[in-house]
């Protein structure tokens, strides 16, 4: 690549005037050209803020958790949905993701002729009763207080008309989640998810990033390490 960089006159001129001459070296020279398309690679990535503790994007497991372990997101609201089983207001998400899966849920029942209704289990989950919580849980089951997404104010834990997610349910989620900005973190097993497989767990993500995964067949953890 070198060569050819250097035959076609790119590095000549401008490029090369200033350089000493180890720099003109051809393995530093190579070591400067991979570590600028290393820089570019890396801003793609950091296009996505998965570190702040309140972006939609923040990325949680066993080892990575809420800089506030005891966070608590700001703009929690009561979801405003005429088109769950069971009472939506009960249960509260941060603003975006509450109007987002809103629009999902009614989406959801006039696809299924109006027969079926998302019914909502688990929504946000402070850091004390997480805390509490992980006393009665079992390994790869609960996320340990200060890592959940249910503390992000981000996750759904849903069901059909008040029973577990049918197959026709789940393959719609699958296929129309991310839409609305919804993915489902557990899907692929402990070993690449850190966690058993959750049909029910759906973290917003917002459309960019859940259309992304959706796109590319991958799980949140899985696309995540593979940056790294
Ligand atoms: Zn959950």
């Amino acid at each position: 690549m070198l060569t050819l960089l250097l035959g076609s006159g790119i590095l000549s001129g401008d490029a090369m005037s200033g350089m000493s001459i180890e720099q003109l070296d051809p393995i530093v020279l190579e070591q400067q050209l991979s570590s600028e398309l290393k820089t570019k690679i890396e801003s793609a990535f950091s296009s996505y803020d998965l570190n702040s503790d309140s972006s939609y994007e923040k990325f949680l497991d066993t080892t990575h958790f809420f800089n506030d372990r005891s966070y608590t997101p700001g703009d929690l609201e009561s979801i405003h949905s005429d088109f769950t089983f069971n009472n939506a207001r009960k249960f509260k998400l941060r603003k975006e993701a509450g109007e987002q899966f809103a629009d999902m849920a009614r989406h959801f029942w006039s696809a299924f002729n109006k027969k079926k209704k998302i019914s909502i289990t688990s929504t946000f989950r402070s850091y004390d009763f997480q805390k509490k919580m992980n006393g009665s849980c079992h390994a790869h089951h609960c996320a340990e207080a200060g890592s959940s997404e249910h503390q992000a104010g981000l996750a759904i834990d849903l069901g059909v008309n008040g029973r577990r997610l049918d197959s026709a349910s789940f393959e719609w989620m699958k296929n129309n989640a991310h839409k609305r900005g919804f993915h489902n973190t557990y899907q692929k097993g402990v070993e690449i998810d850190g966690k058993m497989v959750e049909p029910w767990h759906w973290r917003y993500l917002g459309v960019k990033l859940a259309t992304e995964l959706y796109e590319k067949k991958m799980s949140f953890a899985e696309w995540y390490y593979q940056q790294k």
